[in-house]
C-alpha cells in the first residue's frame, strides 16, 4: 500500500468516526440484540472481529464509537450465548434473509463499469464476475465494481418480484417483513416471524428454489396439450389470476409477448416461422389473452415453442435473490443505519409502501456538510442527492463530502495533502 492510500484510508475512518460519535443515538439495535452474535471488519488490515455480544443498545453504540469499524454486522441468528465459539453458541433459531444484489443480475451497465482482473494470471475482464477465470480456472479477482442507478433500479425491480411472493404466496404479513437499502449495491429483506425462526439450512433452501423458480415444469402448472372435439389438438394452460407459480407463469408468458422484440424470440430458439406468426398476431393475440389465456389460438405455433415462450415467462417472474445469504442459519448481516465501507452510504430501512419511488443516493446520504479536496483516478458519471458529478480521469476537484467520500471509499481517489 502507498503512502497515498495509507493516507486516505485513515482520512475515511476519521470521517466514520465523526459519523458515529455524532450519530450514536440513531444505531437500530436487532430485536433481542442480546441474542445476537455482532462482527466488525476493521479498517487496519481488513480484520473481522467475532463472536461479540452486547447487552443492550447504549453498549453496541459505544463500542462503534470506540472501535469505528469499516463495517458492523450482527447475526441473523439467536444463539444462547453468542460471544462463545461458534460450536458453543447454542443456535436457538434464525430470521429469514434475502439479498438482492446488482452483482448478480447482468444489467448491460456492468460491461461499462465493472471490472476485474484475476488474482493469479492477472487477466482482466469485464461485467459479471465469472465463477472462476476463464484463462487459469483460479476463483480469485480483485474487481472494481460501480453502485450504479440502473443496475439498483434492476435490484429493485427484483426486490419487489420477492416482495409479492413472500406476500402473495407465502402470506407473510408487512408487520414481519422489513426492507433496507444495502448502502451498496442492492437491497436486504427480513423476515421476522416466529414461524420461520426454526427452519434449518435445507428447509431455506426450499423457499430459495420456489423464489428462483428452479426445476418449474409448466406442464404441472397445467400448460397442456389435450384432445378436443374430432380430435382436434388443443393446447391448455394456466390463466393470469392462477395463485401461485401458475399465475406468475401466465402473467410471465403475457409480459413476455407484450415486450419481446423478434430478436428476443429468436434468443429462446424458436422456429423463424414461429417468429414471424408470433410478430405479425401480436395484437390479436395479447386482446386473447386478457379474456381466457392464448395458449394454442395461434395457428403455427406448436407446443414445444409454447412451452419454450412460457418458461421464458416463468425466469422473468424468478426474483434473482443470492441463495447463499438465504440458506446460510448463521449468516453476519449488516447492522441498521451503520455505515458501509465501500461507499460510506448508510444501510437505511425502506418504507414497504414508498418502495417504488425510494431513492437510494438520496435518502442514504450520511454526510450532508462540507466538501473536500480529492485527486480523482477514475470514476463513471454517477449522481448523488440532485447533483450528478463526473466523469473524472486523473484530475483534482472538490466535491460535497458525500459524494467524495464515495469515490475515497470505492476505491477511485485519494486524498490531497494538506500542507
Ligand atoms: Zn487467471
Ligand atoms: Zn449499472
Amino acid at each position: 500500500m502507498s503512502v497515498k492510500e495509507i493516507e486516505t484510508k485513515k482520512f475515511v475512518k476519521n470521517k466514520f468516526s465523526e459519523y458515529y460519535r455524532e450519530h450514536s443515538s440513531s444505531i437500530q439495535p436487532p430485536t433481542l440484540i442480546e441474542k445476537r452474535e455482532f462482527g466488525f471488519l476493521m479498517f487496519k488490515g481488513r480484520i473481522m472481529v467475532r463472536h461479540k455480544s452486547f447487552k443492550n443498545v447504549d453498549d453496541l453504540s459505544k463500542n462503534l464509537k470506540t472501535l469505528v469499524p469499516s463495517d458492523a454486522y450482527y447475526s441473523s441468528a439467536y444463539y444462547e450465548r453468542p460471544e462463545e465459539k461458534m460450536e458453543e453458541k447454542s443456535w436457538l433459531g434464525a430470521d429469514l434473509i434475502f439479498d438482492i444484489d446488482a452483482d448478480h443480475i447482468p444489467t448491460p451497465c456492468a460491461k461499462i463499469h465493472d471490472t476485474w482482473v484475476c488474482n493469479n494470471c492477472n487477466i482482466a475482464g469485464k461485467g459479471v464476475l465469472p465463477e472462476k477465470c476463464p484463462a487459469c480456472g483460479e476463483p480469485r479477482f480483485n474487481e472494481k465494481t460501480w453502485p450504479c442507478e440502473v443496475c439498483l433500479e434492476s435490484a429493485k425491480i427484483e426486490t419487489l418480484k420477492l416482495m409479492d411472493m413472500l406476500k402473495q404466496d407465502f402470506g407473510f404479513s408487512s408487520k414481519e417483513t422489513n426492507l433496507y437499502f444495502s448502502g451498496h449495491r442492492g437491497y436486504h429483506l427480513h423476515v421476522e416471524s416466529e414461524e420461520v425462526q426454526s427452519l434449518d439450512s435445507m428447509a431455506r433452501k426450499e423457499i430459495v428454489d420456489y423464489i428462483i423458480g428452479i426445476g418449474l415444469e409448466t406442464k404441472l402448472h397445467g400448460l397442456v396439450e389435450e384432445r378436443g372435439a374430432r380430435k382436434a389438438r388443443v393446447l391448455t394452460g394456466p390463466n393470469l389470476e392462477d395463485p401461485g407459480w401458475s399465475g406468475r407463469i401466465a402473467r410471465g408468458t403475457y409480459e413476455f409477448l407484450l415486450t419481446a422484440t423478434p430478436s428476443d424470440l429468436e434468443e429462446i430458439r424458436l422456429k423463424r416461422k414461429v417468429i414471424d406468426t408470433l410478430t405479425q398476431h401480436k395484437e390479436t393475440n395479447l386482446e386473447k389473452w386478457k379474456e381466457k389465456g392464448p395458449w394454442g389460438i395461434i395457428k403455427g405455433v406448436d407446443t414445444a415453442s409454447w412451452r419454450k415462450i412460457a418458461q421464458h415467462g416463468a425466469e422473468m417472474q424468478s426474483a434473482k435473490i443470492d441463495t447463499v445469504v438465504t440458506t446460510d442459519t448463521h449468516r453476519l448481516i449488516r447492522l441498521n443505519n451503520t455505515l458501509h465501507g465501500k461507499t460510506g452510504l448508510k444501510k437505511i430501512e425502506v418504507p414497504v409502501t414508498g418502495f417504488e419511488s425510494f431513492d437510494p443516493f438520496k435518502s442514504a446520504i450520511a454526510f450532508k456538510e462540507g466538501t473536500l479536496k480529492i485527486i480523482v483516478q477514475d470514476a463513471p458519471k454517477f449522481r448523488l442527492g440532485d447533483q450528478t458529478y463526473g466523469p473524472y480521469k486523473n484530475r483534482q476537484v472538490e466535491l460535497p463530502t458525500a459524494a467524495a467520500l464515495l469515490l475515497l471509499c470505492k476505491g477511485r481517489a485519494k486524498v490531497k495533502e494538506e500542507k
